[in-house]
């Protein structure tokens, strides 16, 4: 190439040799196809890219910054691309309409180079080939990264909703979805399961006498109480206010009543410090039942309920078995 061409190109043999697209690529290889090319200098927020007026292009950030836009059913991607590598190359490969805007994010410096001249050049090039492979899996990589993050995030929301956020437990949300998925596994399988209802025991004179800091610092106890006293597998929710339900997975009656009777002992124990300073104590009822053939989520917690409300009405602090066909067992 002559000294005259050599002064016409585009760009210089030294920033040739910085930019990170023509690494290892031997300026001499290409220079004939950089006479074809030309540089633009572009303002801050001018789209570069636009998949509604798509024009296919390459473009090499020489100085400056991009950002790239996508958008998506209501999300939304964005990236930068510094100088040294470009932009558009997708659709030169190809040949589908660009998916992103492009804009240049502060005033930046671009070459430009035609479909045709770039197809050219990577014909001439093995190493700008492997250049363009190199970025276009580090872009897949850092885009694969992104939606795994954002599918992380969206799952903590998600799990986050069916959490009650004053005692930790499982709310009711939570319960519809895996309390269904635990009796239709126990139903298909023909194993042991049963279900817990619990209630604070006048818990309405708590909120009444210390008032309903207190009342809540009463529910955080009994929850950690609960969940103290349980197996990593059993499956404790608040069911509503002072009410709270667990299914027992794999758990008989005889076995479903040591469990009961220990809950409640322990709940009884428990000194439940007020933030006043007071030590009071809360006690429980609990009504339990195991799965029948074909029994619900409904059918399950309502005998569960039944026998509850028999604990209640025999005095409270008690345990009470529903065996079915609502014959009770106080315990
Ligand atoms: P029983 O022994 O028959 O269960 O009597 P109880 O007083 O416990 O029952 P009742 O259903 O009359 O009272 C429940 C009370 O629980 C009423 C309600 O204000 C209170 N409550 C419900 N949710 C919360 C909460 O999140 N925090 C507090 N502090 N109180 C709550
Ligand atoms: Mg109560
Ligand atoms: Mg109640």
């Amino acid at each position: 190439m002559s000294v005259t061409q050599l002064e016409t190109l585009p760009i210089s043999r030294s920033e040739f040799l910085r930019l990170e697209i023509f690494k290892n690529v031997s300026f001499e290889s290409l220079a004939g196809y950089l006479l074809g090319c030309k540089t633009v200098v572009v303002e801050e927020g001018e789209l570069l890219i636009d998949p509604d007026h798509p024009k296919r292009r390459l473009i090499v950030i020489l100085e400056g910054l991009l950002e790239v836009r996508a958008e998506a059913k209501g999300g939304s991607f964005s990236s930068l691309i510094e100088a040294g590598h470009c932009a558009g190359e997708m659709s030169i490969f190809d040949n589908i309409k660009p998916s992103a805007y492009v804009y240049s994010k502060v005033q930046s410096r671009l070459l430009i180079i035609e479909p045709e001249m770039a197809l050219a050049m990577i014909h001439a090039s093995h190493d700008l080939c492997l250049n363009f492979l190199h970025m276009l899996s580090q872009r897949i990589r850092n885009n694969t990264k992104v939606v795994c993050e954002e599918e992380y995030h969206i799952r903590c929301i998600e799990e986050n909703a069916k959490v009650d956020s004053l005692t930790g437990l499982h709310n009711r949300r939570w319960l519809e979805e895996m309390y269904t998925r635990e009796i239709n596994r126990s139903n298909a399988g023909n194993f042991r399961l049963s279900a817990f209802m619990m209630d604070i025991d006048h818990f309405k004179q708590v909120n009444d006498t210390y008032g309903h800091l207190a009342g809540d610092q009463v529910l955080i106890a009994v929850a950690k109480t609960i969940v103290e006293c349980l197996r990593p597998s059993d499956m404790p929710v608040r069911y509503g206010g002072e009410e709270f339900t667990v299914f027992l997975p794999g758990t008989s009656t005889e076995n479903a009543k040591i469990i009961a009777e220990r809950l409640r002992a322990s709940v009884e124990r428990k000194d439940i410090l007020l933030p006043s300073g007071e030590v009071i104590h809360a006690t429980i009822s609990v009504g339990f039942t195991e799965r029948v053939e074909a029994d619900t989520v409904r059918s399950i917690i309502e005998r569960a309920d039944k026998a509850l409300y028999h604990a209640k009405e025999n005095g409270r602090n008690r345990v009470c078995l529903n065996l079915d066909g609502d014959d009770m067992f106080l315990f």
